[in-house]
């Protein structure tokens, strides 16, 4: 069932999509969709169109991510330790369909103080209608 999906992701999400939301691949910064996005809206999974985060809660950290300091609702991300690369991170994933997404640092913007700190790749920006 799982190779089923996964298959299916193979075929409709282009190759960079494909890396880092199923092979925990980063973007490397500056080069996505996003990171410099302005337009209002909801940043949809680009697996499974769930929706993970707000254009109000997303802010410029300087990185070359696009950077939230809010998900959506506490259920629609997972995290988990990840200690590749010889450092120790929290990963951010999606709770419904388990598509990497980024990292959570914290050293964000009040009122959390928290930096999810996401690929453009994983993402699909539903724009708010009329703006
Ligand atoms: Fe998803």
């Amino acid at each position: 069932m799982e190779k089923e999906i996964n298959n299916n992701y193979k075929s409709r999400l282009t190759a960079e999509q494909y890396s880092v939301t199923q092979e925990k691949a980063t973007e490397a910064p500056f080069s996505g969709l996003y990171w410099n996005e302005k337009d209002t809206g909801t940043y949809d999974c680009i697996c499974c169109d769930e929706p993970l985060f707000d254009s109000t809660t997303k802010y410029n950290s300087g990185t070359g991510w696009p950077s939230f300091w809010q998900p959506i609702d506490d259920d629609s991300i997972k995290t988990e330790s990840d200690k590749s690369l010889g450092m120790e991170r929290v990963e951010v994933l999606c709770n419904k369909c388990g598509a990497h997404l980024g990292h959570l640092f914290l050293d964000g913007p009040e009122p959390t103080g928290m930096r999810y700190c996401i690929n453009s790749a994983s993402l699909s920006l539903a724009k708010n209608s009329g703006a």
